[in-house]
């Protein structure tokens, strides 16, 4: 199901609000429809007992690949990988068929744990949501083990 556009006045709305509101509709109508079938696969295979294989083989289509630097949310511990892009080896794809969900559409620095957000829903059933909390909770516990956030990357 797609999201339909919210027809706002545009001078009316900030630069920010309009960028906001642009990001929301990608999200939904473009990011995470894409998501939904290498979800399912993950989702399949890791009920199936299926270990995660985070190597991916490389692509050999003709387009330019770009060298993506990123870090990877695990419950326990921060993770610095890479992924090699191009359009038809999308981010998301591959980080959702390894068991994490992008921070960003395009070109994530961060991605963040299926199990983690699995648990992060479970507790926000249960109590208010307040991401910023989770995001202050999580940094302390990581950093209480000896993984920091580099500048520039933060779940805030
Ligand atoms: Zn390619």
């Amino acid at each position: 199901m797609a999201l339909a556009p919210i027809h706002l006045e545009p001078d009316k709305l900030s630069h920010h609000a309009r960028q906001k509101h642009a990001q929301a509709h990608w999200w939904g109508n473009d990011v995470l429809p894409s998501l939904i079938c290498p979800f399912m696969s993950f989702q399949r295979e890791w009920n199936a007992g299926a270990q995660v294989d985070s190597t991916t083989d490389h692509c050999l289509c003709p387009e330019h690949h770009h060298l993506l630097k990123l870090v990877c949310v695990h419950m326990e511990y921060l993770e610095d990988n890479e992924l090699v892009i191009c359009s038809c080896r999308p981010a998301g794809i591959q980080l959702v068929h390894w068991g994490f969900f992008p921070c960003s559409p395009l070109a994530p620095t961060l991605a963040v744990s299926l199990d983690m957000l699995e648990f992060v829903s479970d507790l926000f059933v249960n109590m208010a949501p307040n991401e910023q909390a989770w995001a202050a909770a999580l940094t302390k516990y990581l950093k209480a083990r000896g993984h920091e956030f580099a500048t520039g990357d933060s779940l805030h």
